[in-house]
């Protein structure tokens, strides 16, 4: 006969099995095992219901956590044992229906909660127990009080049965009496506790009122204090206690002895330090975390006149790739191989190294030469990256970028410090990485309104920011109006007018360049048909329009345009798409097919800033290419007179190299007539610049166009 599958309750039982013989050994419960398996069914129970409910609650898990409390697991390793418990096996056995990885995140979940219902519970059952002590102290004060003056019997049996430590004292601090449970706080031996004098218990971490308040209730002048309290046992380790003393008055009213009430709670203490531990700790690294930093750098910036501080922000280089490539688990091991060595760089009073996060570490010092020693301290953590790191067999070599922030206290915030040393950091990044670099306001302020324009950028399409001005391109034959140039802005509703080079390589990084340069093209084309109408066929005005090299590779490009041309009414002839001559460099012919199928069309294509990328001139002959715009730097190599003797002979190669080729000449930045007429001798056909107007208003241009019409 086969056996019968498990069904749900038998597995729910199985997981309580296991959980009750991890906790059961660390419990100060007076169950027995099976009893205390019997008391964690019903928490398996709730834990397993919040895995599966349809509205997922947390609060289920602190419930649990609680729980645990109210059943004597009060020790550390309890609610360790049954935090691994519930991660192993929750979903392994209540997990069969649903998607493993929503499971897997509930029961994450539901363990982050148990922690916290755990501690919650565990910190107001002490203030409880606090309490209920000093209730109990008041009241034993009375029953002590009447049982020395009445049976000394009924005094003794209080005494010798309570749970909690007692001891009395004269007023001049000699013990004279001590119970059981003090003796075994103590760790048991008599002599070192009778005999004794108070006073010589002082303990290294008294706080301040300790011996103040006792001075006060011996003098009379107080009946009772509770404070909590360090005694040192006689192995050397520290008890810790909370501690009531009360005053006890003979008949008539006077003063006689003090009475002395003490719990032990160097457990709790223990565990209150751990799970401050743990949540100040990052569990991989065992580095203090973000919380821990925070609050180490924030002491730091509040420190008074004088003081410092110096933090390096580091970032590995190229991690997520290591991660990938190797496993998440060697990723794991590089980082904690990165934290020791990052360690050793910081181990003087006031340096803290922590780990905020993936692989983001920052070293922090602190004091008054924290601008010599944040240096030495980038130094040295670059020096310990150095070495290869050995991880299955493989060396990995290590780098990291570095953002370095130094400052006197109490200037900045830690989040904008931190913030300055993020952004220091990805500068040190793009620079090219493995180095550090030192923040400057300057470049944080930019840095701050390139992201804020960034983010910005978007809306401001959407809300009609932009606007065209118009500059003439003039013939330098006869002097008129021939066409204009599209030069987009930006009418920022905080920066007032932006020019093109704040925020074109912003819209290009983000992808809204193909929007806007679409939108770019429909406004001008339709502004040349507004001029064409106006002016007449005469001689119709051209427009040029700024193609990115991220909008020749759209592949809406040709269809735009032909749309935008016909929507219009506007011949293609009268376009004229400008592309830098950097965006065409090696180009094949999978990115200039959609020019090529646009020059077929008619469609001017210009070679934009034309000698500042190189190119080799005997490629010009592949490009699809009818016009050449010089740079600006030929220029201004004519402003003087006379002219550099180099530029005229480069100019002059290039013109005829282009008419041979049969390529017109623009020239960009003419600001003197000297200028343009150098030009005009050495044969470039067009101009464009301050000398003939500035950008400008599209009425402008007409009026330009019609006033040269005229003369
Ligand atoms: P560009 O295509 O080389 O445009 C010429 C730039 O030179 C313009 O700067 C113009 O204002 C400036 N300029 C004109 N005449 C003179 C002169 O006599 N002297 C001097 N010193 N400068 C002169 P702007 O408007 O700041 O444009 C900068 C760049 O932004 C443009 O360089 C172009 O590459 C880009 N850009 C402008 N509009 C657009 C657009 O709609 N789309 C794209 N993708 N890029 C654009
Ligand atoms: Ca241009
Ligand atoms: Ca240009």
């Amino acid at each position: 006969m086969s056996a019968e599958p498990d069904g749900p309750q038998d597995r729910l039982r199985r997981l309580t099995t296991i959980w009750s013989r991890a906790v059961f050994p660390v419990t100060s419960t007076s169950l027995t095992r099976p009893e205390f398996e019997a008391e964690l069914l019903p928490l398996a129970e709730r834990l397993s219901r919040a895995l599966h409910a349809r509205d997922f609650d947390a609060q289920e898990g602190e419930a649990v956590g609680a729980a645990l409390v109210a059943a004597h697991c009060t020790a550390p390793e309890a609610l360790s044992r049954s935090l691994d418990c519930v991660d192993a096996y929750l979903v392994l056995y209540c997990g069969e229906d649903g998607p493993l990885e929503d499971l897997r995140a509930r029961s994450a979940r539901l363990q982050h909660a148990m922690a916290a219902g755990f501690a919650r519970a565990l910190r107001e059952r002490t203030l409880a127990e606090q309490e209920a002590i000093s209730q109990a102290a008041l009241r034993a004060q009375g029953v002590v009080a009447q049982a020395l003056h009445a049976s000394e019997a009924r005094f003794r049996a209080v005494f010798e049965g309570a749970a909690i430590g007692i001891g009395i004292a004269d007023l001049d601090g000699n013990i004279l009496q001590v119970n059981g449970a003090l003796l075994r706080m103590f760790g048991g031996s008599e002599q070192s506790v009778r005999g004794r004098r108070v006073q010589e218990w002082t303990h290294a971490e008294d706080a301040p009122q300790v011996w103040r308040l006792y001075e006060e209730l011996v003098r009379g002048e107080r009946e009772h204090y509770h404070v909590e309290k360090a005694f040192s046992r006689p192995d050397g380790t520290a008890l810790w206690t909370n501690l009531t003393v009360s005053l006890l008055r003979d008949a008539d009213d006077r003063p006689q002895y003090q009475l002395a009430l003490m719990e032990d709670t160097t457990e709790r203490r223990l565990l209150n330090l751990r799970l401050r531990y743990e949540a100040t700790h990052d569990a991989l690294t065992g580095l203090p975390n973000r919380t821990l930093f925070f609050e180490r750098l924030e002491k730091a910036l509040n420190a008074g006149p004088g003081q410092r501080f110096g933090l390096c922000y580091l970032d590995l280089d190229g991690f997520k790739t290591i991660n990938d490539s190797l496993g998440h688990a060697a990723g794991d091991r590089l980082l904690v191989e990165v934290a020791d060595r990052l360690q050793s760089c910081a181990t003087a009073p006031g340096e803290m190294v922590a780990r905020l996060g993936g692989d983001e570490f920052v070293a922090l010092t602190t004091g008054p030469g924290t601008e010599r020693e944040v240096d030495e301290l980038a130094h040295r953590i670059m020096n310990v990256l150095v070495a290869p790191i050995r991880i299955d067999g493989r060396e990995l070599t290590v780098r990291g970028s570095i953002g370095v922030v130094e400052g006197p206290a109490g200037e900045r915030s830690a989040a904008e410090v931190l913030r300055s040393a993020d952004i220091t950091m990805y500068r040190a990044k793009s620079a090219g990485g493995n180095r550090y670099e030192l923040a400057d306001p300057e470049a944080d302020a930019r840095a701050i309104t390139r992201h804020g324009l960034t983010t910005a950028l978007p809306a401001a399409l959407d809300r009609g920011e932009f606007f065209i001005e118009y500059q003439p391109l003039v013939h330098l034959g006869d002097g008129s109006v021939r066409g204009a140039e599209a030069l987009v802005r930006w009418l920022h509703p905080q920066h007032g007018i932006l020019g093109p080079d704040r925020f074109i390589p912003l819209a290009e990084h983000t992808g809204l360049i193909v929007p806007l340069g679409r939108w770019v093209m429909e406004q001008s084309v339709r502004q040349a048909r507004t001029w064409r109408e106006r002016h007449g066929d005469g001689c119709p005005l051209r427009i040029n329009v700024n193609l990115s090299p991220c909008q020749l590779t759209h592949p809406g490009l040709v269809q735009d345009t032909v749309d935008i041309l016909e929507r219009a009414g506007v011949q293609p002839d009268a376009l004229c798409l400008e592309v830098t001559e950097s965006a065409l460099i090696g180009a094949d012919d999978d990115l200039l097919k959609p020019l090529r199928r646009l020059a077929e069309m008619g469609v001017d294509i210009a070679l934009d800033d034309f000698g500042t990328g190189y190119s080799n001139l005997a490629n010009l002959r592949r490009l699809p290419v009818s016009v050449l715009k010089l740079d600006r730097s030929f220029t201004r190599g004519m402003q003087q007179f006379p002219a550099d003797p180099v530029d005229l002979k480069i100019v002059e190669g290039i013109v005829s190299l282009a008419h041979s080729l049969d390529l017109a000449v623009t020239v960009e930045g003419v600001e003197t007539g000297a200028q343009a007429e150098q030009l005009r001798i050495l044969g470039c056909d067009t101009a464009q610049g301050w000398y003939y107007a500035r950008p400008g208003p599209p009425e402008r241009l007409h009026e330009l166009a019609l006033a040269d019409a005229a003369g």
